[in-house]
């Protein structure tokens, strides 16, 4: 510390260098140099090489994203509004309707209140959810091509949004073999390599319930398709606590949580989980029957959610609802999310 030029010619001065020597002593554990040097009669204190304390910065950094499906009835910026309303952090959406094949860009002056709506409400990470009738591992060479050219025009969507996730269902495998369907599913994703990288959004594989034909209810479906794209398109998963659950993971007691995490760690890799879909079940573990409940009016019950938001490898995961009551249930879930994560 240089003290060699410093001037105690007043009372002021004097309790304001002592000051100054009580902020040193408070910031010396985070600074290597701390410097105090007078300039036109004011003294400045000059802080230097301050380190940052990690976990501050983390816990800073990562606030609790957690949100829900709101409704872009109007335009989509209404998504992001409905979701401010509900005291959400984030939001999903579709950005078109999820029952039509062809859906139009979004216009312009629409883009631009999205974009308003946007640094308004504050909300990140949003999350759109593709349409019900894109199948990307068909075997159906027609239905194919139509999915295909749907899915593109949803990622034109999402950069025009500037979205965060691109949530899919990776595809069903019909009459076909599931490793047939699979191998479409990466195939469709790669075809679209170059669109993808010329924008932000991230392609999440959604963790299925297995109704049907549908593929992506194994973990093993998961890790099959990104470890085929890893690389080549941003790619992760976005884990449906009904889905999953239905699909047979149980999700009950803390163990049964646990297990169920580790098992995705092993076969899948945290790294790659950047989303969950946050629902409780109507039918029970394993049942391949896919009807979501508000939380803890389920099959699963509230431990499951209290785990979700404290355990370590999930508590910092975004987080958007599906149950089914809407906006007013939703505010409730919000807040008895956040009040878990507090604990
Ligand atoms: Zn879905
Ligand atoms: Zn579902």
């Amino acid at each position: 510390m240089k003290k060699d030029n410093l001037i105690y010619n007043n009372f002021s001065l004097k309790i304001l260098s002592v000051l100054s020597v009580i902020s040193v002593v408070i910031f010396l554990l985070r600074c290597k140099e701390v410097i105090l040097i007078k300039l036109d009669g004011i003294f400045y204190l000059i802080l230097l090489n301050f380190r940052v304390n990690k976990r501050d910065f983390i816990m800073k950094e990562k606030e609790l994203l957690i949100g829900a499906h709101t409704s872009a009835a109007g335009g989509v910026h209404h998504a992001l509004l409905n979701g401010a309303e509900i005291g959400a952090t984030t939001i999903q959406l579709f950005t078109a309707s999820q029952r039509r094949w062809a859906n139009k860009p979004i216009d312009q002056e629409e883009v631009v209140r999205w974009h308003q709506a946007l640094a308004e409400t504050g909300l990140k990470e949003i999350m759109s959810h593709d349409s019900y009738l894109i199948n990307l591992g068909c075997p159906d060479e027609e239905l194919l091509v139509k999915s295909r050219l749907a899915f593109k025009e949803e990622i034109d969507r999402c950069h025009q949004l500037d979205i965060t996730y691109l949530n899919f269902h990776p595809g069903a495998a019909k009459s076909g073999e599931v490793e047939h369907c699979l191998d479409l599913i990466v195939e469709s994703l790669l075809q679209l390599e170059g669109l993808i990288n010329q924008g932000p959004t991230r392609m999440l594989l959604e963790a299925t319930a297995g109704q049907g034909s549908a593929v992506g209810h194994r973990f093993e479906h998961l890790a099959y398709i990104i470890e085929r794209v890893r690389g080549r398109i941003p790619i992760g998963v976005c884990i449906d606590t009904c889905h999953i659950f239905v699909a047979g993971y149980d999700l009950r007691t803390p163990q049964a949580f646990e297990t169920t995490i580790n098992d995705f760690d092993r076969i899948v890799g945290m790294q790659h989980l950047y989303a969950f879909h946050v629902n409780d079940s109507a039918k029970g573990v394993g049942s391949r029957v896919d009807r979501h409940r508000s939380l803890g009016e389920g099959e699963i019950g509230l431990e499951c959610f209290k785990q979700l938001m404290t355990h370590p490898k999930t508590k910092n995961v975004s987080k958007y609802l599906e149950t089914p009551e809407g906006p007013v249930k939703w505010k409730e879930e919000i807040k008895l999310l956040r009040q878990y994560a507090a604990t």
